[in-house]
């Protein structure tokens, strides 16, 4: 039999695979671009799902930077908020991408404190139309989501949402290669 799992020994960073758009936990992020007003991959799924007041209230934000990210409501999604974080372009990992990535994964988490959020889920940012390689980005995402958690014993979960088997397979290989000693 297998014991009830407690609150003290749950692993609070999660890699799952799925669609982010049906994620019940207090955020969702976005992989959104600099002008916050709606693009394809997971954005468009985000703003389909989340109804046109979404768009209505991305116009009010004016934009954000590069590395950086936004909250706004979840309208018709599971999720209350949407934090929208702007991923770099890949060019060839020499302009900062790294940096830039692990970014979006501070700013996000800061800004779900910031709220008093305790659950929320990651797309694989930049990994898709903006051309970040998967591996490297799932490790980075891993060690800062990793250094969120250790420094913040309050939050409940880190979900990082794969879409596919190939993205699951980096962030899993990133969560074990970096597995701490006792369970985050
Ligand atoms: P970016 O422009 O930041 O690369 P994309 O939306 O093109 O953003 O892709 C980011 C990641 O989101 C990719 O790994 C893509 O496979 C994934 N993705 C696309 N749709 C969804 C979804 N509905 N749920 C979760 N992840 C998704």
């Amino acid at each position: 039999m297998v014991p009830p799992t407690s609150s003290a020994t749950r692993p609070r960073l999660v890699v799952v695979e799925g669609d982010i758009t049906r994620q019940d936990v207090d955020a969702i992020v976005n992989a959104a671009n600099t002008t916050l007003l709606g693009g394809g991959g997971v954005d468009g799924a985000i703003h389909r799902a989340a109804g046109p007041e979404l768009l209505a209230e991305c116009r009010t934000l004016g934009g954000c930077p590069t590395g950086e990210a936004r909250i706004t409501r979840g309208y018709r999604l599971p999720a209350r908020w949407v934090i929208h974080a702007v991923g770099p372009v890949w060019r060839g990992g020499r302009h900062g991408e790294d940096e830039l990535l692990a970014r979006c994964y501070r700013h996000s988490l800061a800004l779900a404190r910031e709220r008093g959020l305790k659950t929320i889920a990651f797309p694989a940012i930049s990994t898709g139309a903006y051309g970040f390689p998967l591996e490297r980005a799932a490790r980075i995402a891993v060690r800062e989501c990793r250094a969120f958690l250790e420094a913040n014993p309050d939050f409940g979960e880190i979900r990082l949402v794969c879409f596919g088997p190939a993205a699951r397979a980096a962030f899993e290989a990133a969560l074990r290669e970096t597995a701490p000693d006792r369970p985050d």
